[in-house]
């Protein structure tokens, strides 16, 4: 199994591919674009509800976030209950909570009903204030918790053998290992009779009269309803500007002292540090994450894999590093997610802006987009709906910041370098550069071989940066990401970065 960046996760070794359909027919009555846990998870519960499906995913299933995540599943959110309440009212926060726990539900009934072995497990999860501050914060968050009836209990003592100041523990937590949990459900899937195809790039649709028309690097097929399950949907519309793109870093540690934490642990700092134990292979691993950055907003993001590791040597008998790697995800504009029909289509769905979440909010995902196709109506339609109207300071904060980090950046022109020839780019180097009037974004392998490819992100015409840690060029603007080849890696971009011929410089 391949993911969407060159270092390989925890995940990954454990899933061998299984064969999808080579020919297949032309109509359906849901095409869901994506093989993340949105996508598996939601064609599933169509698929079983009766309606015929196709899941057609750009590489193989698990390629994207859902491949790099970390897999806790939390009834507690980055968007805190209280910031939740102060946003939009304790009804709706205490409808949020309840999605979350509808979503812990969906979980455990997928599994018992495939007898999934996935090494789900109930955990307590403990969240930790490391100074004064943070400890403020942390009252600010168990009062919210209370409010919406999430239970938090004031603790003295943390399995983390990190200094805090004041901690509280959260039942009703648990862990997976989020591919075995997808792969089973993709074979239930086609078990119901469902159709997968991967290796297949979904260009764009059109909407003629009751069918949606679905262009792919296979060929063109015809379905009642669409959903882009691809993490954020390609084109440039709306949820571009209300969701950001960010990147988080994982990595997985042996420990001498054999003293491995039973419990999910969360600090409070920004970026936050998050803390879980699952066995590969039999063998015991911590795995820590956090270094988040917004994408394309890290001159070297191999130095964040250093500071995370330093930060956790720091407290812990570490012995052996045996992975890194780093993902993206989405940090919407008023902190809840979207999930839902997309404006002005008939019958189109997405869901994307699920923060560090996307284990809970890509499976409620599920249900809610089923029950949309299915009934036309669900409990959480209005909560999570993409026309529903952001608060207007909320918005404009986010619209500023993110365009001016970006202006700056350009500005700086810290990532555009002149050169006079492409020696000066070292092996193993990725650079944009300035070149005659013209920036491209030129990769030089180890041996020699150079990529040049055009700077410019077909997505919105922003300029691509250089991912160190990933080999990949990541754009700052969207998120889209591309490989040293220039092909389309992440969406939105369903558009490859235009290759130039090293002659043509
Ligand atoms: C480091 C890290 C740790 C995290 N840890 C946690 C955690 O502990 N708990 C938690 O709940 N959440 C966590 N998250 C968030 C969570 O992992 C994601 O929100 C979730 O995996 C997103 O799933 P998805 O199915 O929506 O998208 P993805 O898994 O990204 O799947 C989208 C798929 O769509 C495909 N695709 C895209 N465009 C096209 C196209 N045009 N045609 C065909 N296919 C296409 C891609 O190839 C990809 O496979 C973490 C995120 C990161 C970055």
């Amino acid at each position: 199994m391949n993911r969407d960046g060159v270092r390989k996760s925890i995940w990954q070794e454990e899933i061998k591919p299984f064969p999808a359909a080579i020919n297949f027919e032309t109509e359906y009555d849901v095409a869901i674009i994506g093989g993340g846990i949105t996508g598996v998870s939601t064609a599933y519960q169509l698929q079983k509800s009766g309606k015929k499906c196709i899941l057609i995913e750009a590489a193989n299933i698990g390629f994207g976030t859902t491949g790099g995540t970390t897999a806790h599943i939390n009834n507690f959110l980055d968007t805190t209950y209280s910031e939740a309440t102060s946003k939009f009212g304790l009804e709706d926060a205490v409808l949020l909570y309840q999605s979350t726990v509808d979503a812990i539900g969906v979980i455990e009934k997928n599994i018992s009903d495939n007898q999934i072995d996935c090494d789900f497990e109930k955990k307590t999860a403990q969240l930790f204030a490391l100074d004064d501050k943070q400890s403020k914060q942390l009252d600010d968050i168990l009062e919210g918790a209370e409010k919406v009836g999430c239970q938090m209990n004031l603790i003295n003592n943390i399995s983390f053998p990190i200094p805090f100041v004041r901690a509280v523990e959260i039942p009703g937590q648990a862990q997976f290992h989020p591919i075995k949990y997808i792969d089973a459900l993709c074979r239930s899937f086609l078990n119901f009779g469902g159709t997968i195809v991967d290796n297949c790039f979904c260009k764009n649709h059109s909407e003629e009269e009751e069918w949606i028309v679905v262009k792919t690097s296979k060929g063109t097929i015809r379905a009642r309803n669409l959903i882009y399950a691809t993490h954020i949907p390609p084109g440039v519309n709306m949820l571009h500007f209300t969701n950001a793109p960010y990147r988080s870093y994982a990595m997985a540690f042996t420990l001498k002292n054999q003293n491995y934490p039973k419990e999910l642990g969360y600090d409070l700092m920004d970026p936050y540090h998050y803390y879980r134990v699952h066995e590969i292979n039999g063998e015991k691993l911590l795995i820590a994450g956090g270094e988040d950055h917004k994408t394309g907003h890290s001159e070297d993001t191999g130095v964040c894999f250093t500071n995370l590791e330093n930060y956790v040597r720091q407290y812990f008998d570490v012995d052996v590093v045996k992975y890194s790697w780093s993902s993206q995800y989405y940090e919407p504009v008023d902190g809840f997610p979207y999930i839902g029909k997309m404006p002005g289509t008939s019958n189109v769905y997405t869901a994307t802006g699920f923060r560090g979440n996307g284990m809970i909010f890509g499976t409620i995902s599920s249900k809610i987009i089923s029950e949309l196709i299915l009934t036309g109506n669900s409990p959480y339609k209005k909560l999570f709906s993409l026309s529903r109207v952001t608060p207007i300071a909320c918005f404009t904060e986010f619209v500023r910041e993110t365009a001016t980090v970006v202006t700056d950046f350009i500005k700086d022109k810290l990532f555009v370098e002149k050169v006079s020839s492409l020696a000066e780019i070292n092996e193993g180097e990725g650079k944009v550069v300035a070149y005659e009037g013209e920036s491209y974004a030129i990769y030089k392998e180890k041996g020699g071989r150079v990529h040049v490819l055009k700077s410019t992100c077909p997505h919105a015409k922003c300029e691509v940066r250089w991912n160190s840690a990933e080999i990949s060029w990541d754009c700052p603007c969207h998120g889209s990401r591309f490989s040293v080849n220039g092909e389309v890696l992440t969406a939105p971009s369903v558009t490859d970065l235009a290759r130039i011929r090293e002659k043509d410089l």
